[in-house]
């Protein structure tokens, strides 16, 4: 005899259907909708990870993923190997072997393309390794498709065993919801909806409802954002008072990632964040003087935002370590929305102005 739904904890009717909807783009087997990205994260990973295991990641992740992996885990004995994004995997793998040595990894979490450098790891050539690697337990490949998923960038046809989202972002959309998403094949799905179950992370089913309604529009916010978004890249590399732009779209064929960007990735997304020319104070100025785009942390909705890195979503990462992950005092990174592009471009050149 079948459950059913006997209680919204284990689940309810609107997550069940806005669960049958996410696997429809990441053509998974099976979805698991959570409180918070954070929470799908947490929930995916304390499912797979044991004291003494090690997990592997990409640098940089957004820094709550940062802080979760780095501080989090190490009190339950786990500990963590980083690896650089951007670059070629070929390049990195010697030192990530003599890195984890004989341990056992639990888990690979890649973020791609990284947040907010917008970096990009092959995911078919680091989930070949990690699934070459001999042990008693298959190590579960996982991947934060935050940036450029569900229309983007599908991981699971790359070899991924599991697609992360905080749905708070492109997924809700309108700012007004918080939520995260696991998608993946029953056999990886289950052991965490079994976690969730206990740790309570599921959404609510208000939350359910919301992002029902926000997936009727979501093919069309991401591709209008990504358009805006082109535009405004294309505006802020022929600026002379931005030292570098970091977009998808500028990637060009001599860049190392390219191969990568062209296989994996079906179009360049609307995260942009650049070098403003000078440092901390250069960035405080221009994002002071902005007027319509918004100062905050979150990304993906339907309204530009632009925020400072280093002082606020990766705040937590120490400076030396920062610099080596690529984000820079001077950086900041707009999400951009769908507002008339005219009109981001306006004001970002007023603001760039004040600096
Ligand atoms: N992953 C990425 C790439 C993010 O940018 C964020 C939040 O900014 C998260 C995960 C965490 O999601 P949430 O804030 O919904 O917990």
């Amino acid at each position: 005899e079948s459950m059913g739904l006997i209680y919204s904890r284990l689940n309810n009717p609107n997550l069940e259907v806005l669960e049958d909807r996410l696997t429809l783009w990441d053509e998974a087997e099976d979805a698991l909708v959570f409180a918070s990205g954070m929470a799908a994260i947490g929930t995916a990973i304390l499912a797979f990870a044991r004291p003494g295991d090690v997990i592997v990641h990409s640098e940089p992740i957004y820094g709550g993923s940062d802080h979760f992996l780095r501080h989090v885990l190490k009190e339950f004995g786990i500990s963590i190997v980083g690896f650089p994004a951007g670059v070629p995997f070929e390049g990195v793998r010697p030192a990530l072997e003599a890195a984890v040595g004989e341990r056992p990894v639990a888990c690979v979490l890649v973020e791609t393309p990284s947040n907010p450098t917008n970096s990009l790891v092959d995911i078919e050539a680091v989930a070949a390794w990690a699934h070459a690697r001999a042990q008693e337990r298959r190590a579960v490949v996982m991947v934060d498709n935050t940036f450029l998923g569900p229309i983007f960038q599908h991981p699971l046809a790359f070899g991924a065993d599991l697609v992360l989202y905080s749905a708070t972002k492109f997924i809700g959309g309108h700012s007004d919801l918080i939520a995260g998403a696991a998608v993946g094949p029953k056999s990886v799905v289950g052991p965490i909806r079994v976690l969730r179950t206990f740790l309570g992370t599921m959404a609510s089913p208000w939350t359910g409802w919301l992002m029902l309604r926000s997936l009727e529009t979501l093919k069309m916010r991401m591709t209008a954002q990504m358009k805006n978004a082109r535009y405004v890249a294309e505006f802020l590399a022929e600026h002379p008072k931005v030292a570098k732009v970091h977009y998808l779209g500028l990637l060009t064929e001599n860049d190392p990632m390219f191969g990568v960007y062209r296989r994996q990735c079906m179009a360049p997304g609307s995260m942009v964040s650049f070098d403003v020319r000078g440092g901390e104070a250069e960035a405080f100025r221009f994002l002071d003087a902005l007027q319509m785009i918004k100062l905050a942390v979150s990304l993906g909705g339907t309204e530009s935002l632009a925020e400072h890195p280093a002082t606020m979503t990766h705040a937590d990462i120490p400076h030396d370590l920062q610099r080596r992950m690529g984000i820079g005092a001077g950086m900041v990174r707009l999400s951009v929305g769908v507002e008339h592009y005219e009109d981001i471009i306006a004001d970002i050149d007023q603001a760039l102005g004040a600096v």
